[in-house]
């Protein structure tokens, strides 16, 4: 009979992403419930030496799939790994995180198992020992349940930033076990020929922990500065509405929203961003949503939970000043 939890986890040259510990965490959790263990999965070219860390955050039993054809992630290798190892290992439930490979690999695995699967999840529960997952719908205007049929594991991916991370144990060593690695490189259909680098050095929207976002409030690439400003002083990342992006203003990979990234970060602050339905389908979870606007009817203002009703020329310097002054 299928037993325990297993995560998977995502590295990026050899670092392990943060939503890998959010989903081991929230795995530790469901695991704890269901009085059962958490197996985590790492799969990738010399990062043995990471695996504990995954223990730290709750993994009972991290496999470590270490072999050089799996350096970078390609769909078909990291596909035929897991779908191996998680046969052999026959677990109940199997969580990944909701970043772009996590909803990329989940989509073909579910489909390799022939398992039901919920993507880009916000609340996991167990109701009589079976997975039931909150996830937002028709770009975050309600939130659908979902429950799972008879074949297992159940699969789900999580919001990146939503589910709790447990303070790191490192006491906790785990188990830490070779996995086989069986790849006929032969048959893979894709190889990675080249990684192209975004020279932001800024930390991924994904992954930010706070966020100052513009749109055709800002009237111009030039303006942005002072969001970049802003960003400095309080240590965030810089995002856009597809509106900017379309004026060429800024680039795609700044862009939240439907069609853009999906974020949620403990501060994501707006400026001249309406609230566009699409727009809120991509930060609507954030933690604390602030948003600079001078139209008091700007629909961001419903989801708001500080608003300025003002011009962001003017509010966005003054509050880097103030900031600078405390921080
Ligand atoms: C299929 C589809 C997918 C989409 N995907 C996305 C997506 O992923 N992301 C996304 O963002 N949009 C998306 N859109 C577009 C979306 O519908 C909106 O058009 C877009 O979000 C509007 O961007 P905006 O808020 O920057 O611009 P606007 O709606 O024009 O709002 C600009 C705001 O700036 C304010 N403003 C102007 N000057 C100032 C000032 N000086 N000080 C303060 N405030 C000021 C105005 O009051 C206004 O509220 C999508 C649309 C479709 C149809």
């Amino acid at each position: 009979m299928a037993q325990g939890v297993m995560t998977i986890a995502e590295q990026r040259d050899g670092e392990i992403r943060k939503v890998s510990y959010e989903v081991v965490s929230e795995g530790r959790r469901i695991a704890d419930a269901m009085g059962q263990e958490v197996t985590a999965l790492l799969l990738g070219s010399n990062v043995k030496d990471k695996a504990s860390t995954l223990a730290h955050y709750g993994a009972d039993k991290v496999l470590v799939a270490d072999d050089p054809q799996l350096e970078t992630y390609t769909t078909d290798a990291y596909v035929a790994v897991i779908a191996d190892l998680v046969k052999a290992n026959d677990p109940a439930l199997l969580l990944l995180g909701a970043s772009v490979q996590g909803k990329d690999l989940a989509a073909r695995l579910a489909a390799r198992l022939g398992v039901g699967m919920a993507q880009d999840c916000t609340v996991l529960s167990i109701e009589d020992g079976n997975l039931v997952a909150e996830r937002p719908v028709y770009a975050g205007k309600a939130y659908a349940k979902v429950t799972f049929g008879e074949n297992r594991p159940h699969m789900a991916t999580a919001r990146p930033n939503v589910m709790a991370m447990n303070e790191p144990d490192t006491s906790k060593a785990g188990e830490i076990v070779d996995a086989p690695v069986t790849l006929d490189a032969g048959e893979l259909k894709t190889k990675v020929a080249e990684v192209l680098r975004d020279e932001g050095g800024k930390v991924d929207l994904t992954e930010a922990d706070k966020i100052v976002s513009g749109g055709r409030g800002m009237k111009g690439p030039e303006h942005y500065q002072i969001l970049e400003d802003l960003a400095d002083a309080i240590g965030a990342s810089v995002g856009a509405s597809r509106s900017a992006v379309d004026a060429g203003w800024r680039p795609h990979s700044d862009q939240v929203g439907q069609t853009g990234k999906v974020v949620s970060p403990n501060l994501y602050i707006a400026c001249g961003i309406s609230g566009a339905i699409q727009h809120l389908a991509g930060m609507s979870t954030s933690k604390v949503i602030v948003a600079i606007n001078k139209d008091p009817d700007a629909p961001i203002f419903q989801k708001a939970d500080y608003g300025v009703v003002d011009d962001l020329f003017s509010v966005v310097p003054a509050l880097t000043e103030e900031v600078k002054k405390v921080m």
